[in-house]
């Protein structure tokens, strides 16, 4: 493992870039339409990206064991496919569609990471609304534990006990029983935590040690010091923790097809706690 530590000079581009990229996540968030095509989003996002002379991250990007690089500009996930959508012009926004847009952004050398999750037009199930409101609080909950002489591992148990819940359940919907394999499946809240993608180290690449789970042990894992940026991003289910690929070979879904959402920040480390740079 090796970690980046930012200079003074980086942690400044990366703050301008982090600024960005939060405007233009959100400004794509909001085109999101009953009726449009994930890649006109795709293009929009595009067009974003260069008026500020900055260059997106995923477009030809090819990450270890991809078959081929990368196609778009943005990931869009909608429903059950939790990461890596790849924008379709046939893929038309539905009525209570559940949209991730996630984009990773170059501005001067230096990378930053975001996402959110939107519903899209006027239908969609309570269950559906929670899932988007929980999973950004679980993104909060875990920049929230990083202060002075946490690690990583605080992260993901921030996560994860929030996930998991304490004191009286609320439960959306139906509790799906554990299967059994293991580990965490279903908080009380009734969620699944997607299992084997999550956040990482960003800043000189769009991926860097650490990885940064979204379960885990208090104490456990590297110390976060000051000068460290990493991307958080809980990705949670109204069902199962397990997922697969598609034959595209990126769309991640969710094997059992429940809903996923998704948030993403990317946070320097700072002497006190921390600064969140994918912000307005
Ligand atoms: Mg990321």
């Amino acid at each position: 493992m090796f970690i980046i530590i930012k200079t003074p000079e980086e942690i400044a581009l990366l703050r301008e870039g982090g600024k960005h990229l939060a405007r233009i996540v959100r400004a794509v968030a909001e085109r999101v339409v009953v009726g449009i095509s994930t890649k006109s989003l795709d293009e929009y996002a595009h067009k974003l990206i260069s008026d500020y002379g900055d260059t997106p991250a995923f477009l030809n990007y090819k990450p270890d064991g991809a078959p081929h690089p990368f196609p778009s500009t943005a990931c869009i996930s909608i429903n059950e496919e939790v990461v890596h959508g790849i924008p379709n012009e046939n893929h038309i926004i539905a009525d209570g569609d559940i949209v991730t847009i996630d984009i990773g952004l170059n501005h001067s050398g230096c990378f930053t990471d975001h996402a959110i999750t939107v519903i899209a037009g006027t239908t969609s199930s309570p269950e559906a609304k929670k899932l988007v409101e929980d999973t950004q609080i679980a993104l909060m909950r875990g920049i929230e534990a990083i202060h002075s002489g946490s690690t990583v591992g605080d992260i993901g148990y921030a996560i994860q006990t929030f996930v998991e819940g304490s004191g009286p359940p609320l439960v959306v919907g139906e509790v799906v029983p554990s299967d059994g394999t293991g580990g965490v499946r279903m908080g009380q809240r009734g969620y699944g935590i997607v299992r084997g993608y999550a956040g990482h180290g960003v800043g000189r690449y769009i991926h860097e040690d650490p990885f940064i789970m979204n379960e885990g042990k208090k104490g456990s894992g590297p110390k976060l010091v000051p000068g460290m940026v990493i991307a958080i991003e809980p990705m949670l289910t109204l069902g199962t923790h397990k997922t697969k690929v598609l034959s595209d070979g990126y769309t991640v879904v969710t094997t059992d097809k429940s809903l996923s959402a998704h948030f993403e920040h990317t946070v320097l480390i700072t002497e006190n706690g921390y600064e969140i740079l994918t912000k307005e």
